[in-house]
């Protein structure tokens, strides 16, 4: 699928305007243009999300996603699987010490990422959006491709 820059029709290949430019003269090799089929402005390759088959909206202008999927299955992702992830990738106890105050606790790291994973789900409780914002910021400073990934693949 592409995407005009320019008007933001999106079509499908082959669908694009094509035209030939000789640059006024009359013989020699015709340069070839394509463009978008309304306007004739240039056109991006856009790609659909990886979970939903939504194609990425305007505002990303480049038609490029985060890790293959949209800001909508990112969020809902962020919202609903990030405890699952954090046990898949064993990242867990970075997390809730990095995003509560993780301190003091004598206890077995198993048993202290219960504690604080109970601790930090009351606070997301109280604060969802600041929670959200946490675990965007930990997956950007750690690997939010692999996070991207790891949603697709569970899909
Ligand atoms: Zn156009
Ligand atoms: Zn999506």
């Amino acid at each position: 699928m592409f995407r005009c820059t320019d008007c933001g029709h999106m079509f499908e290949s082959g669908e694009e305007r094509v035209w030939e430019e000789r640059h006024g003269f009359t013989d020699g090799k015709a340069e070839k243009f394509s463009g978008c089929p309304l306007c004739g402005e240039p056109y991006d390759e856009i790609k659909p999300c990886a979970i939903c088959g939504a194609y990425p909206e305007d505002e990303y202008e480049d038609g490029e996603l985060e890790g293959g999927i949209c800001k909508e299955c990112l969020a809902v992702g962020v919202d609903e699987y990030f405890d699952k992830y954090l046990d898949d990738r064993n990242v867990a106890i970075d997390f809730y010490i990095g995003s509560t105050d993780g301190g003091g606790y004598a206890y077995t790291p198993d048993e202290a990422v219960e504690i604080l994973r109970k601790d930090y789900l009351a606070y997301a409780k109280q604060s969802p959006e600041n929670a959200r914002r946490n675990r965007m910021y930990f997956l950007e400073e750690t690997d939010i491709d692999d996070f991207c990934k790891w949603l697709i693949e569970r899909k």
